[in-house]
């Protein structure tokens, strides 16, 4: 065994449903814009161009597993007025690869899950507007919730499964993953043409329309049919 100058830091274990082991996240990318509706919002004509895609971390700090059934606290992060909740389904890849092809793209999927791409969205467009990187607006602590997730064959047709996110008991954000410009195969096989993925990946496919603030003390549930529910209240 090394020895490291300081304790190793730990890898991000997510429950997954019906068994007591963790999946091990490796990398969390994100796809942007990936529903018509949301680009619109956001001020974009949502033409079929090619996915893209931004990171956030992967340790302990930003990616928070919430359990099924219970609300778990997510701290408002420092320096924004305007945090945003991005309700998504997460693919968690078990199967690594490169340039996997749509056809072969399910064969990689572990399981998925309901996750929050929780945005400090005026520290994004401040960037977004300079041409400068993401990072400060989507890669912060606690920035990446994900609900336990369900394994493949247990999750049903989530192709064609509803997406809603309340805030405190109000829909705010409710499509379909049908909606998906570009649907998880799809997105498997581009990413990989990127980067090479491996077991332990999760992929954040993007989020519908209905994106919007949230201030502490307010309760975030997202639900995806097939999938554990994620609750989380701003703390
Ligand atoms: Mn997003």
């Amino acid at each position: 065994m090394p020895s490291y100058v300081f304790p190793a830091h730990d890898i991000v274990g997510l429950p997954v449903a019906g068994t007591a082991e963790l999946f091990p996240v490796r990398r969390v990318y994100c796809v942007g814009r990936n529903y018509a509706a949301h680009a619109r919002e956001m001020g974009f004509d949502p033409e079929r161009e090619p996915p893209f895609f931004f990171c956030k971390p992967n340790d302990s700090a930003a990616v928070l597993p919430v359990a099924e059934g219970v609300v778990t606290e997510l701290p408002y992060p420092p320096a924004t007025a305007n945090l945003h909740y991005e309700c998504e389904l997460v693919v968690a890849i078990g199967k690594g690869g490169s340039n996997i092809s749509v056809q072969d793209a399910a064969a990689h999927i572990f399981g998925y899950g309901v996750g929050l791409d929780m945005t400090r969205r005026d520290l994004q467009f401040t960037m977004r507007d300079a041409g400068r990187p993401w990072e400060i607006g989507k890669a912060f602590d606690y920035s990446a919730p994900v609900g336990v997730l369900t394994r493949a064959a247990e999750a049903g047709d989530i192709g064609h499964a509803s997406i809603t996110l309340e805030v405190d008991g109000t829909l705010k954000q409710n499509s379909t993953i049908a909606h998906l410009i570009w649907n998880v195969s799809e997105t498997i096989a581009n990413l990989s043409t990127l980067f090479t993925l491996q077991p332990g990946d999760l992929i954040f496919s993007g989020t519908p329309e209905g994106v919007g603030p949230v201030v502490r003390g307010q309760t975030l549930v997202g639900r995806i049919d097939g999938l554990a529910e994620l609750s989380a209240r701003m703390v």
